[in-house]
């Protein structure tokens, strides 16, 4: 009795099997051929923060003010920009994210003066070392500007750089002298005031 309880048992879980299998056939198809193929990601999906496109200007909108790097919990952020002669703020001139330590809290974007980051969609992260995950936020701004045909922004040399840092600390000690004199002229202008008055009296 037992020999053909058990078959009826085997039978039936053949039969449940076969049941899943079945529905599963001809339900659609949720696989991806992954690398041919790539998946849509959500628009509330956060991939490493980069910088946001102008499309007004075509390039970032960093002006290294360093807030994101002072916010960062992880303090994974390096930031570092000088003013050029001529611009009115301060640029960029690198931008180093240390992705391995990101914990996509959102507060570099959050807190950033003129919205220059976003979340990107990559989801596609592999490396080997700790430095592979390092980006320098320049460098793919001017991958992806290459990738959508737009032109792409320098980064400066370290020579550029020097002598930005040296025109503008020229320049602050130019306005620093000329407020210097002023500030003697008007009291010498006030001593040489007094004894006339003094005289009238
Ligand atoms: S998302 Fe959070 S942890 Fe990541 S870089 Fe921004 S502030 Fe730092
Ligand atoms: S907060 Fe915005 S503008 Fe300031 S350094 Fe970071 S990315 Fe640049």
């Amino acid at each position: 009795m037992s020999y053909f309880k058990e078959i009826a048992v085997g039978f039936w879980s053949l039969l449940a099997g076969m049941a899943v299998t079945i529905r599963y056939f001809v339900k659609p198809i949720v696989t991806v051929q992954y690398p041919r193929e790539k998946i849509q990601m959500s628009p509330r999906y956060r991939g490493y923060p980069q910088f946001i496109i102008d499309p007004e200007t075509q390039t970032h909108k960093c002006i290294a003010c360093d807030m994101c790097a002072r916010i960062c919990p992880s303090q994974l952020i390096t930031v570092e920009g000088t003013k050029f002669p001529g611009e009115k703020q301060k640029r960029a001139t690198q931008y180093l994210h240390e992705h391995q330590y990101c914990s996509l809290c959102g507060l570099c974007v959050e807190v950033c003066p003129t919205t220059a980051l976003d979340f990107s969609k990559v989801y596609t992260l592999a490396g080997f070392r700790r430095e592979d995950f390092v980006i320098d936020h320049l460098i793919l701004l001017q991958a992806r500007q290459k990738t959508a045909g737009l032109p792409i922004t320098k980064i400066p040399t370290a020579e550029e750089v020097a002598a930005a840092i040296a025109a503008e600390a020229a320049a602050k000690e130019a306005k620093e002298k000329a407020a210097k004199a002023q500030a003697e002229a008007k009291k010498a202008a006030e001593a040489n005031a007094a004894p006339a008055k003094e005289d009238k009296e």
